[in-house]
Formats: structure tokens, C-alpha cells, sequence
């Protein structure tokens, strides 16, 4: 496998998934790295989809509160109602696909965990410390995180540096070990609404960042035609 897709945080935004995926029809596989419902229109839409797009996929705290396994207690209103409905929404089948999901996974030489190595559901990655304690928690080069819906690179230097990749920019993990959040593909944070996405080179060590354009408008339309919280359809708008 020479090419890898990472996508992650899709959050049932069927249009932003169908974007990513029409650009990573050229990678040997895909993976995911969680949260793929929750906040959306479109949950089986999106579940059928990784079930039949990715080689791997891993649980998200969006995808363990729908099924159930994460308290709502954690969540926003706006978070928590669009988990109720998409509880709702969910057939047996893919409510069961999600259950199964692992909590952390492997893929090539790289280790893959929605939040961190000692939270792998929960916590996000953001500061150079945890950084620093999630490298230092595991051996693998290149760690895939996702969890914050920001891409940000964490690089093993003389300490822990961070930067914010900007689509097309591309960073080798051939002789420092990195720690990498591809962004959200679903329901971008950095004020790009932008699908996010990123594709692993496991030949050269490298990891590329992408950012692709998606119908916002139709995905709005269908949240508030859903009956789900507004702030849900607005936010895609500006992505934040
Ligand atoms: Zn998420």
C-alpha cells in the first residue's frame, strides 16, 4: 500500500464525504478516524459508505454516544439532540457496525486513535505536552488523530512543535515522528468550510493535507429540513 486516505469527522455531512472520496479514488485504501455520525442529516448514508469505502475505521465519541456506549452527559444540547435523532435514524445494521468499532487501531506503520493514546474517545489532542505523553505513550512514526475538527501537526523536534497545515502542504515522517489531525471532513473548525482530509505516502514517510469544496448550501438545507438544532446548518457555512 503506497497511498492511504485519512478521513475523519464526517459527522453524517453526506455531500462533504462524497467531495473527499471522489478526490481519494486514486489511493489504495482509506481510513477513518472516527465520528462518522452525529450532528448531520445523512447517518446511513454516511455509515454505508465508510462500510464500503474504508479498510479501517475506528470509534469516534460522536459514533459511541449514538449507539449508546458514551453518556450524552458530555455533549452540548445542539451535540446531544442531533445524537438522540441520529439514534433514531440508524438501522440495525449500521447501529451495529458502529458498536463494533475498536477504540484505536494500526495501519501500516501508523497508529490511529480518535482522541489520545490515554483517552482514545474522549480527550483532544491540542497542547505540545500531550503531545509530547502520546508520543512518548506509543513507538509507531506516525500517529492520525482527529477529535478537534482543526488540521495541526505535532513534530518531534529538540521538543514538541506544532503547526496548522494549509491544503497542499506536505510533511515527512522519515526522520522525526509526527502526530497528525487530518481535520474534519464533515464539519470543519478552522474557518474554512472546506471539507478537510489528508493522504498518507507510506513510501516516501510523507503526509499530505487537502482541503476540497462541497455542496454547504444541500447540506444545510437538509439539517434544518431534519428538524435540527439551526446552529448546526449556519456553522458549515463558516466552518467553526
Ligand atoms: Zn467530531
Amino acid at each position: 500500500m503506497a497511498k492511504i486516505g485519512v478521513i475523519s469527522d464526517i459527522h453524517s455531512n453526506l455531500h462533504a464525504l462524497e467531495s473527499v472520496l471522489e478526490r481519494l479514488e486514486t489511493c489504495d485504501s482509506i481510513i477513518c478516524v472516527g465520528d462518522i455520525v452525529g450532528y448531520g442529516a445523512f447517518p446511513n448514508e454516511c455509515v454505508d459508505l465508510v462500510r464500503a469505502y474504508t479498510s479501517r475505521c475506528i470509534m469516534g465519541n460522536h459514533d459511541a454516544a449514538c449507539v449508546g456506549i458514551l453518556s450524552l452527559a458530555w455533549f452540548n444540547p445542539y451535540a446531544s439532540a442531533a445524537a438522540r435523532w441520529t439514534m433514531e435514524e440508524l438501522n440495525k445494521a449500521n447501529l451495529g457496525f458502529l458498536r463494533g468499532l475498536p477504540s484505536e487501531g494500526k495501519e501500516s506503520h501508523a497508529y490511529m486513535v480518535h482522541g489520545t493514546p490515554r483517552e482514545p474517545i474522549t480527550e483532544y489532542l491540542t497542547t505540545p505536552i500531550q503531545a509530547r505523553s502520546a508520543v512518548s505513550a506509543r513507538g509507531e512514526r506516525l500517529i492520525l488523530v482527529g477529535h478537534t475538527h482543526v488540521p495541526l501537526i505535532f513534530m518531534e523536534r529538540q521538543g514538541v512543535d506544532a503547526f496548522s497545515p494549509a491544503d497542499g502542504d506536505a510533511y515527512s515522517y522519515a526522520k522525526r515522528r509526527i502526530i497528525y489531525n487530518p481535520g474534519a471532513v464533515g464539519q470543519p473548525r478552522d474557518g474554512d468550510p472546506r471539507a478537510a482530509y489528508a493522504v498518507v505516502d507510506t513510501e516516501e514517510l510523507r503526509v499530505t493535507q487537502y482541503r476540497v469544496g462541497y455542496d454547504v448550501q444541500a447540506a444545510r438545507e437538509a439539517i434544518l429540513d431534519a428538524g435540527l438544532p439551526r446552529i448546526l446548518a449556519d456553522r458549515l457555512a463558516v466552518g467553526r
